[in-house]
């Protein structure tokens, strides 16, 4: 018997293993496709992807192929500039650019490459799932031809369709956005003409989203018409007469253009005894924060340490419904705030358009609102519900030094928890009475300390200020990085959703 069936292996199935595989859970994946890997989609990554990329000891080997972009530029119909993320003047203190391009199906390739890592997870495709029976213990999962195969839980990362979800018996609420999009992909060759920038074309008569990508790709997305045929819209006259103001066509290689049509949609519940929804299976938001596969990749990461936690015995079950509790009211906010920005890049007449490029200049007169806008600061923040204090908020990650290297900090907490902080000592790792943990000591630089637990030297100074901000000198954080207490006591740590 499996510990867990992954059900799917596009990009949030693929880091679901790769999560599970690091932490020791006996796994399997089924994929439906046979083709290699997925579709470019989703374009655009955060820093808190990232960061979980690296939690699964695979962010060098992602990051190698993206592309961090310096500015994102909303325009209007006459190509004027009305607003500006000024992506290269952010931090979020995550360790990572705020934003990246990248080509889904090579990362999809580095995602499935890294299970090759891990002798106790199997990929399987060419079969999925088509039905679920439960049992008390465990669940069988029935494959394609009737198959079937046993594990303790089974997570369903099957995208927007699920066969899991239909099979638990979950539904859909929400809205679908009836406006059609077409999103082209390809490839411009090295020195051809195009608009270098990230831009939102907020052209009231068709809305576009124009960007170049990751590996010398672009990405061109324009709004359907009200009676625009679907399949006209793919021919590839159609396709050279709507990208030509943004790239020399003669110079451009379409990869893929396809029509799509946006849902905002979240299911009634995440989990049903032993089966788990994850990714698009769970969710699906509007594109316009770039938001749908992050999420996906945050439920991975606030999943699976829970599960190998109960798997482990460490915990007990009820520990798996703290991962709606948590990411639901997440998803929602950036949901909305998609929907949101998705209204004032959308409109769609003259005379709105005209009011908006005003009033979007008009609060822009003021600094306060000018710099929320062109630092990124209406994106929701990492920050788990009933966060008190620094308890809840996700903790930073600066560059750290040891033994004279410089690393990012979470190179060296692991894939499980860690006790960190100015006031760690072998005494803190003697007296800690919770799950399996990493007793790290921060020091000044410089500084001599002894080789009896790992330190860290804090070269730029940012956990001192924490530490200092914050007025304790220890902190616990869960694996996904999110600060679970800022005391050890002599109880035992309670880990209880
Ligand atoms: C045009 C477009 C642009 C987007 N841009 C962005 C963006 O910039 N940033 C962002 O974060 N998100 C973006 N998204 C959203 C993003 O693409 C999705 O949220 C993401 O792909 C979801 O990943 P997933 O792994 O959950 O599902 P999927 O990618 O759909 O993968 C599901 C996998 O499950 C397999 N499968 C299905 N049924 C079964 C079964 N019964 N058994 C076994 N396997 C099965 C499928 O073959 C597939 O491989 C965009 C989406 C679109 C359409």
């Amino acid at each position: 018997m499996y510990d867990a069936i992954v059900v799917g292996c596009g990009p949030v199935g693929a880091l679901t293993a790769n999560l599970l595989g690091a932490r020791g859970v006996r796994t399997l994946v089924v994929e439906r496709s046979t083709g290699p890997h997925g579709q470019p989609r989703a374009f655009s990554c955060d820093d808190e992807a990232l960061r979980i990329y690296q939690q699964a000891g695979l962010r060098r080997e992602v990051e190698r192929d993206t592309h961090p972009p310096r500015r994102a530029e909303y325009v209007n119909a006459r190509g004027r500039v009305f607003a500006e993320i000024a992506l290269d003047e952010i931090d979020f203190g995550l360790g990572a650019r705020p934003l990246h391009f990248f080509d889904q199906p090579t990362l999809e390739a580095a995602l499935r490459r890294g299970l090759d890592r891990f002798p106790h997870v199997t990929l399987r495709t060419g079969t999925g799932l088509t039905g679920l029976t439960r049992h008390e213990d465990h669940v069988t999962v029935t494959l394609d031809g009737g198959e079937e195969v046993d594990a303790r839980y089974v997570l369903g990362a099957d995208g927007a369709r699920s066969a899991t979800r239909a099979a638990a018996g979950i539904t859909l609420a929400g809205t679908s956005h009836p406006e059609p999009w077409l999103a082209v992909s390809g490839v411009v060759e090295p020195g051809a003409t195009r608009v270098g920038t990230t831009r939102f074309v907020c052209d009231w008569r068709r809305p576009a989203f124009v960007s170049p990508g990751a590996l010398g790709t672009h990405r061109m997305e324009f709004m359907l018409l009200d009676g625009e045929d679907p399949e006209a819209m793919t021919d590839p006259a159609t396709v050279r007469r709507l990208i030509t103001p943004y790239v020399d066509p003669d110079r451009f290689t379409t990869t893929r253009a396809v029509v799509y049509t946006f849902h905002h949609l979240i299911a009634d519940r995440w989990r049903d005894g032993r089966v788990l929804l994850l990714g698009d299976a769970a969710h699906q938001m509007p594109p316009f924060l770039g938001q749908g596969l992050c999420s996906g990749l945050r439920d991975a990461a606030n999943l699976t340490w829970r599960l190998a936690q109960v798997l482990r015995g460490d915990a007990d079950e009820a520990l798996l419904d703290g991962y709606e509790a948590e990411r639901r009211p997440h998803t929602e906010e950036m949901a909305l705030t998609s929907v949101r920005l998705g209204r004032v890049f959308l409109v769609r007449n003259r005379f709105g358009a005209a009011v908006r490029d005003a009033v979007l200049r008009a609060v822009q007169t003021v600094p306060r609102v000018r710099r929320a806008i062109r630092h990124f600061e209406f994106k929701p923040r990492p920050a788990l519900p009933g966060r008190r204090g620094p308890v809840g908020s996700m903790f930073p990650q600066p560059d750290v030094a040891v033994g004279g290297t410089r690393v990012p900090l979470d190179d060296v907490l692991g894939a499980e928890f860690a006790v960190v902080g100015p006031g760690v000592d072998t005494a803190t790792a003697i007296g800690w009475r919770g799950p399996v943990a990493r007793f790290v000591r921060v020091v000044p630089p410089g500084t001599e300390a002894p080789a009896d637990i790992t330190t860290v030297e804090d070269v730029d100074g940012a956990l001192t200020a924490w530490f200092a901000e914050h007025g304790t000198d220890v902190v616990v954080l869960r694996p996904d990085r999110f600060v679970h207490a800022t005391e050890v006591g002599s109880r035992p740590l309670a880990l209880s959703r």
